[in-house]
C-alpha cells in the first residue's frame, strides 16, 4: 500500500495525537464554563489558538474556530456579503477554486450577487493583472485560493493583496494547501480573511479555522447563530480535543516547513521525471510556480476509469469521472483547457511526510506498467502484457477476472476480419478481430478503449469467438450482462459488445 493522496487528507501527527489524548481520556470541560474544568479547557483552546496564529503570522484573537475549511469558506463568503448587503455587490473569483468556494458563490449568485469567474491560463495560473482588470466600482470581495488542490499551482496572492487593500476591497484566500507547506505571513500580507483546515496539515479531521483580520477589521455576519461563541462569529461549543490537536499540528508544521518543503519538492521532481519518461504524459499545472508535494499528470491514450482501476493499492486521486464523488471529470482540469478524455485520464499524486524515494519509485513503476498495458489493449502502443493487481473498485468478479487477464489483447495479421463498435464521441471503442480457417474462427483478438467493463467484454468475447462458425455468432447484450454480471449503470458496455459481434458477423458473411 502506498499513500500518495495527502492533498485529500493527511495522517495525524504523533505530537498532535499526544495533545489530543488528555481530552479524550477523562479530561473534559466546556471552555465557556466559569469553573476549574472550564478554565482548563479554555487554557488549552487559547494555547492552540496562539499556535495556529503563529503558523500564519496572525494574532490569536484573529482566529475563529470552525468545523473545517468548507465551513471557513462558507462563513467568509456568505458572512462578508451578508454583512455588506448583496444589492449592487460584485465578487471576483476563479473557476478553478475548490468546490467549497465555487458552490457558496453560486448560491450567492442565485440570490443576486454579480460574479466574475476568472479563467486560469493553460498552466492553471491566474495573473494579478487579470484580477485587477476584473474589478468594478462595486466589487466587494475577491476570493482566490493560495495553492490549487488539484494542480499545486501557486496563485500570486502576496502580490495581489496590497493592490486590493489600496482599493478597499476585501480579500479572502483559501490557504488550505498553502499553510504548513509555504511560508504564510499575514503580518506582512494584507489578506482580510483566510481559511485553514487541520486535516490537510497532519491535524485531526473536523476542525478548521477562519482568520478574520482585526486591523483593519473585516466584518462578517455569523452563519451559525447560538450562544455567541468566537466573538459572535461562530456559535457552538468548542471541541477541545480537536482544537488541541490542530494547534499542535500547526506548531510541528512551522518547525518542519523548510525541510518538508525541500524534501517534497525533490521527491515530486523525481516522480515527474520517471513518469515523463513515458511518451504522451502531460503536466497539468505550472512547472515553476507550484507548491511542493503535488503532481498532476494526464496520460494520453488511456481511459481514466481503467487507469484508476489498474493501480490497485496505490492511493492517488484521479480525474476520472467514475472514481470521484461527483462523477464529473475534473472541472479544474477542464478550466485549464484539457478535453474530457485527458481530464479523465489524469492522476494527482500528493506526497507527504511518510513518502520516501522507495514509495515514489514503486508508484512510478506501477503507473507506467498500467499505462503501457492499457495502451496496448487500446491499440495505442505496443507493450508486454501485465495483469493489474486486484479488484479494488467494486466490479463483479467475472468482469474483474476478464479485465485482469487480457490475453487476447493483440492484433491479428492483415487479412483477419474485424468488427468495430463505439460510442459517437469515441469515448468507448471495441474492435473484434477473427481469423477464419475451414469455416471456423481459429484465432480472435480485441482492442478496447474504455472502462474495465469494456475491456472485460472484449476479452471475454475474444475467447468466446474462438472455435465458432460465423453463423453461430449470436449474442445479446443481455447474455453478456448475465455472464459477466454487468451492473445496470454499465449496460452500455454490453451493448457495445453486441454491436461489435454483429459487425464482425456482417464482415464474415460478406467474406
Ligand atoms: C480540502 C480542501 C478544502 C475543504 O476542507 P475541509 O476541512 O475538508 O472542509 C477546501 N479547500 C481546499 C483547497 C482543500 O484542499
Amino acid at each position: 500500500m502506498i499513500y500518495l493522496d495527502h492533498a485529500a487528507t493527511t495522517p495525524l501527527d504523533p505530537a498532535a495525537l499526544q495533545a489530543m489524548l488528555p481530552w479524550l481520556e477523562g479530561g473534559f470541560g466546556n471552555p465557556a464554563s466559569d469553573h476549574a474544568w472550564g478554565h482548563a479547557a479554555r487554557a488549552a483552546v487559547e494555547r492552540a489558538r496562539a499556535q495556529v496564529a503563529a503558523l500564519i503570522g496572525a494574532q490569536a484573537d484573529e482566529i475563529v474556530w470552525t468545523s473545517g475549511a468548507t465551513e471557513s469558506n462558507n462563513l467568509a463568503l456568505k458572512g462578508a456579503l451578508e454583512f455588506r448587503g448583496l444589492r449592487g455587490a460584485h465578487l471576483v473569483t476563479a473557476r478553478s477554486e475548490h468546490k467549497s468556494v465555487v458552490d457558496p458563490v453560486r448560491h450567492l449568485e442565485a440570490q443576486g450577487l454579480r460574479v466574475t469567474w476568472l479563467k486560469p491560463d493553460a498552466q492553471g495560473r491566474i495573473a494579478v493583472e487579470q484580477v485587477l482588470a476584473a474589478l468594478a466600482p462595486d466589487t466587494a470581495l475577491v476570493s482566490l485560493m493560495w495553492v490549487n488542490n488539484e494542480t499545486g499551482v501557486i496563485n500570486p496572492v502576496e502580490a495581489l493583496a496590497p493592490r486590493l487593500r489600496e482599493r478597499g476591497i476585501l480579500f479572502h484566500v483559501d490557504a488550505v494547501q498553502a499553510a504548513g507547506k509555504l511560508p504564510v505571513d499575514l503580518a506582512h500580507v494584507p489578506i482580510d480573511l483566510l481559511s485553514l483546515s487541520a486535516h490537510k496539515l497532519y491535524g485531526p479531521q473536523g476542525i478548521g479555522a477562519l482568520f478574520v483580520r482585526k486591523r483593519p477589521r473585516a466584518r462578517l455576519s455569523p452563519q451559525l447563530h447560538g450562544s455567541g461563541h468566537e466573538q459572535g462569529m461562530r456559535s457552538g461549543t468548542l471541541p477541545v480535543h480537536q482544537i488541541a490537536g490542530f494547534g499542535e499540528a500547526c506548531r510541528v508544521a512551522a518547525e518542519r516547513l523548510a525541510s518538508d518543503r525541500e524534501r517534497l519538492s525533490a521527491l515530486r521532481d523525481r516522480l515527474q521525471r520517471q513518469l515523463q519518461a513515458l511518451p504522451g504524459v502531460h503536466l497539468n499545472g505550472d512547472p515553476l510556480q507550484r507548491a511542493p508535494g503535488i503532481l498532476n499528470l494526464s496520460f494520453a491514450g488511456v481511459e481514466g476509469e481503467s487507469l484508476r482501476a489498474s493501480l490497485g493499492d496505490l492511493a492517488v486521486s484521479s480525474g476520472s469521472a467514475c472514481s470521484s464523488a461527483t462523477r464529473e471529470p475534473s472541472y479544474v482540469l477542464r478550466a485549464l483547457g484539457r478535453d474530457d478524455e485527458l481530464a479523465g485520464a489524469s492522476l494527482r499524486f500528493s506526497l507527504g511526510r511518510a513518502t520516501g524515494e522507495a514509495e515514489v519509485d514503486q508508484a512510478a513503476a506501477r503507473v507506467a506498467q498500467a499505462v503501457r498495458t492499457l495502451r496496448r489493449i487500446a491499440g495505442t502502443e505496443p507493450a508486454a502484457p501485465v495483469a493489474p493487481p486486484h479488484n479494488a473498485h467494486g466490479y463483479s468478479a467475472p468482469v474483474w477476472a476478464a479485465f485482469a487477464a487480457p490475453v487476447h489483447a493483440a492484433t491479428l495479421p492483415d487479412g483477419a476480419l474485424a468488427g468495430t463498435a463505439g460510442s459517437p464521441a469515441g469515448a468507448l471503442r471495441l474492435r473484434l478481430q477473427a481469423d477464419l480457417e475451414q469455416g471456423r474462427i481459429a484465432r480472435a483478438a480485441f482492442q478496447a478503449y474504455g472502462c474495465p467493463v469494456t475491456i472485460a467484454v472484449g476479452e471475454w468475447l475474444a475467447a468466446w469467438l474462438e472455435g465458432r462458425r460465423p453463423e453461430e455468432l449470436r449474442l445479446s447484450a443481455g447474455d453478456l450482462s448475465s455472464v459477466l454480471e454487468i451492473s445496470d449503470d454499465k449496460a452500455h458496455c454490453g451493448l457495445l459488445g453486441e454491436d461489435a459481434v454483429l459487425a464482425l458477423r456482417r464482415q464474415m458473411s460478406v467474406a
